[in-house]
């Protein structure tokens, strides 16, 4: 494809993008394919010679748009938002137009450089202390694998860096029953073992309770392990649950525990005055990560991790082969050394472009509609009579069931809130996901899309009432 057939083409799918932003709500929500239904219809082998665009494009629209999941549609509430914006998409279009590699300061200084204000523009919008230092992760499960391996090789004096677990202590790790499975995951790849991973209970919040903390980490000491990371949930996956941070930060202080927060999804919501009772207690951690990916219109994938000790950060990852050596490196930051992977994408120009274009004010504006009509479903929910609200609901997800009188086994209204899910993301008009809290099983209904207005959450809940009670 030469330049002026890009341009051509360029210029066709900016409308057809366009369009799509308008009608996103109009695809049915959630694929309505079979499984390999679309691996089917792609051939076994690669063409030998090359294809017409119009080809491929045709085939974009007939084989994997029926395969997509329309995540960008305003009637998505399933899982945690993945949003996109217009200036976000712009950037991404210039960043992979310019398709840089961006390891080093040298690979391209103005995403360096770039980045390192992008951050600190972000830990100034949610009220982070000034000793944080921020840096993009792709993800906040790697985020949390990095906060978990430097406090390992900070508490070993990065001996098992150097010569492996042989000589270091039995570490433990610790989050509440709610945390999410990225620590988990984290545990086992950074070798602690799953074992030495304690579930801490949680309160009628579904939130951290640290007496139970406390207890688990006297325990430990006496029995020989050494407590080494904790990982606080601000806002977790099941309900957004908020550990208490003060309380948990405390107790991190006094066992020397790397304390992390998970705020992968409500860390956005930092950005409004009124809810950063959420982050008291944020002086005393190590690191925090939160997803601009989730509710800040940055499209996937952007992670802020923020941490303390960034000496120790890098120090756990920084390698320097003669290939990577650079003369100003003592002066810039080689983000290459701030994380797991070598090579980096140019993330933080989508990061410029959104936050200029909307301005903070027009971020909190939409967070603050998304909560407001959660707040107002939620007490339709609780007028109702038939759907109950199973966890409380401080930002903009719902946990809820559907209890009609008479039905008193928990069992049997399992069974009924699993067909009215299935029921739903069947109509296509939808998509709700599901978790399980206190054994209930649980509808999760989360208003943080990008486009999602009053209509949209007024149309969900008119159809989550009329197929629970047809169901009935
Ligand atoms: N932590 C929490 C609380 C989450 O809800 C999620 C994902 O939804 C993650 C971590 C993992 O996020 P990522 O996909 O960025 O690794």
């Amino acid at each position: 494809m030469d330049t002026s057939e890009f341009r051509k083409y360029a210029h066709e799918l900016v409308d057809w993008m366009a369009d799509y932003m308008e009608k996103a709500g109009s695809y049915p929500v959630r694929a309505a394919v079979q499984p390999r239904e679309i691996l089917r219809q792609i051939p076994e082998s690669p063409p030998q010679r090359g294809e017409p665009f119009e080809t491929l494009f045709a085939d974009f629209q007939n084989i994997i748009l029926p395969g997509m999941t329309h995540w960008q549609s305003p009637s998505f509430f399933a899982y945690f938002p993945a949003n996109s914006s217009p200036p976000s998409i712009l950037a991404e279009m210039l960043t992979a137009t310019l398709g840089a590699q961006c390891m080093s300061w040298v690979t391209s200084p103005a995403a360096t450089e770039l980045e390192e204000r992008m951050m600190q523009w972000l830990a100034g919008m949610i009220s982070l202390p000034a000793t944080f230092t921020g840096v993009i992760q792709d993800t906040a499960s790697t985020a949390t694998l990095c906060a978990l391996l430097t406090a390992r090789e900070r508490a070993s004096h990065f001996s098992v860096n150097a010569r492996g677990f042989s000589s270091s202590p039995p570490f433990t790790a610790y989050c509440s029953t709610e945390a999410h499975s990225s620590v988990e995951k984290a545990v086992k790849i950074a070798g602690l073992g799953r074992e030495n991973l304690r579930k801490v209970p949680v309160d009628d919040a579904f939130a951290m309770q640290p007496r139970a903390l406390e207890r688990m980490l006297e325990e430990d000491r006496a029995a020989g392990h050494v407590p080494l990371f904790a990982v606080a949930a601000m806002g977790t996956t099941g309900s957004t649950a908020i550990d208490p941070l003060r309380e948990i930060g405390g107790l991190c202080r006094r066992y020397q525990v790397w304390l992390h927060v998970d705020a992968a999804f409500a860390g956005s919501a930092l950005i409004l005055p009124e809810l950063r009772w959420m982050s008291a207690g944020v002086e005393m951690c190590d690191s925090f990560v939160f997803n601009p990916h989730k509710w800040l219109f940055t499209n996937f994938d952007c992670s802020a991790y923020f941490v303390r000790d960034v000496e120790a950060l890098v120090r756990t990852f920084e390698i320097l082969p003669e290939y990577l050596k650079t003369s100003e490196s003592e002066r810039v930051n080689n983000y290459r050394d701030w994380g797991l992977q070598l090579g980096r994408r140019f993330r933080a120009l989508k990061l410029w472009f959104v936050i200029r274009s909307y301005g903070v004010e027009g971020l909190q504006e939409k967070l603050r509609l998304h909560i407001r009509m959660a707040y107002d479903l939620a007490e339709q929910m609780r007028a109702s009579g038939d759907f109950e609200l199973l966890a409380p609901a401080p930002l903009n997800v719902l946990c809820f069931r559907y209890h009609p009188a008479g039905i008193r086994s928990d069992e049997t209204l399992n069974e009924l809130n699993a067909r009215l899910l299935e029921s739903l993301n069947a109509t296509g008009k939808l998509y709700l996901t599901h978790t399980k809290l206190g054994g209930n099983f649980t509808l999760r209904l989360v208003i943080g899309q990008t486009n999602v207005q009053p209509p949209h959450v007024g149309n969900a809940w008119r159809l989550i009432q009329h197929v629970a009670r047809s169901l009935a």
